[in-house]
């Protein structure tokens, strides 16, 4: 999950790492307010999650709380990479010497941490790594050992930070490594750390993406969620322990096991460009279990979205056997039923792997409205996608 910078900050914060305070407006008028208590100037900052905000517009100074007050109705609303801002960060303005860059994220390629760090920060630090490689230090971390004071101090030198910021800036380096050990995150940067004419270092900017299944050990990570921002369907599914992901198109889409939704999505955009360019409508892995309550709960996901014409059911019977799968669909549409949410658009079933005889047998007897068997994942698809075409 990645947060948005003022609940970065907030974070940096508890970890004793230098922030200037700041306040959240959702209106300009309330960003006038804001302006008015922190003192002028300010810098009010589009909320979202994506980089680039100050070349997109999204990062204005104002000298005053009329200036405050227009600046926020000029960002707010504004769509920045996709993503619509619902609220700034009113923030008082900090003069800047220098600009520095800093990270601590998960080097999966390595299988460790990994420390970066630049003295040339504030801008697009990618365009830093690919035309200057050697203005960016990257130093791997033991994940046991973590980072002590030492091991700042060769972050610092390493990334040559000049030597009257060095304490300063070690002393953030090891705060920042405890927020990220601390609330378990995958990602925590700072772009631009800054040096002040005063001399003093102040992380301006902050991205924390925090781990997902770490969150048991989190509580207070819940009120981090955007629920405004989440999809409704999405969090329906999460609601329901379901490993569901929106996408746009019209087949819906169920499958046990990540890998085999993923080849099913495949196949079915590709038998949707013959069928007027249907899509899958989601990806949903119900995992090794398929009992009927699960299935009846991605049936009843996957129906509630508007969108799907189909629905394609592919299963792969391993150490759940087809029957036991074939059983789950047939008890699901009665639970499905029961809960006054009838089937009624076409779903198509592949079975294959154990089982499959009695699987497909028993899906037979049933006799279930509007299901249709095909044997073959090809096949599947394409008919899926053909009566998603129809449905449309
Ligand atoms: P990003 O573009 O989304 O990474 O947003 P940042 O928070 O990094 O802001 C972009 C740039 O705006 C920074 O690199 C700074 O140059 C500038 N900026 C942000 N906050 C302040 C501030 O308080 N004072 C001044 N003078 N510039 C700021
Ligand atoms: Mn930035």
């Amino acid at each position: 999950m990645d947060l948005y910078e003022y609940q970065a900050k907030d974070l940096f914060a508890k970890y004793g790492v230098p922030v200037l305070p700041g306040t959240v407006a959702t209106t300009p008028d309330q960003a006038r307010g804001a302006a008015e208590e922190l003192g002028v100037p300010v810098v009010v900052k589009a909320q979202v999650k994506t980089g680039g905000r100050g070349k997109a517009g999204g990062v204005k100074l104002a000298e005053n709380p009329a200036e405050t007050q227009e600046k926020a109705e000029a960002i707010l609303g504004l769509d920045i990479k996709g993503h619509t801002v619902h609220r700034v960060l009113v923030t008082p303005a900090s003069d800047i010497a220098e600009e520095y860059y800093f990270s601590f994220l998960l080097d999966r390629t390595n299988r460790t941490f990994l420390a970066m760090a630049s003295v040339e920060g504030g801008m697009d630090i990618e365009e830093v790594a690919a035309t200057k490689p050697e203005a960016l230090a990257r130093i791997a971390i033991d994940p046991i050992a973590g980072v002590d004071s030492a091991k700042a101090r060769e972050i610092v030198e390493a990334a040559k930070f000049p030597a009257e910021v060095a304490d300063q800036v070690a002393d953030s380096i090891v705060k920042l490594w405890a927020t990220f050990v601390g609330e378990d995150a995958t990602l925590v940067e700072v772009n631009p750390l800054v040096r002040d004419p005063e001399g003093r270092i102040i992380a301006l900017d902050g991205k924390v993406t925090l781990d997902e299944n770490a969150a048991f050990r989190h509580a207070d990570h819940a009120e981090l969620v955007d629920k405004g921002a989440e999809d409704p369907l999405e969090a329906a599914a999460k609601a329901k322990d379901l490993n569901y992901v929106k996408l746009d198109g019209q087949v819906g889409i169920i499958g046990n096991g990540a890998g085999l939704v993923m080849s099913t999505l495949d196949v079915v955009a590709y038998a949707g460009e013959k069928h007027g360019g249907v899509k899958p409508a989601n990806f949903l892995d119900i995992g090794g279990g398929a009992s009927a309550e699960v299935m009846a709960n991605g049936l009843e996901i996957i129906l509630s979205d508007p969108d799907v014409t189909s629905v394609f059911v592919n299963v792969f019977g391993g150490i759940t056997a087809c029957d036991a799968v074939a059983n789950g669909i047939v008890a699901a549409f009665a639970l499905l039923d029961s809960r006054g949410e009838a089937v009624t658009r076409p779903i198509v079933v592949r079975l294959d792997g154990n089982n499959a005889q009695e699987g497909r047998r028993i899906l037979t007897e049933a006799a279930l409205p509007g299901l249709v068997q095909v044997d073959t994942m090809d096949d599947a698809a394409t008919k899926a996608a053909e009566l998603a075409a129809q449905g449309a």
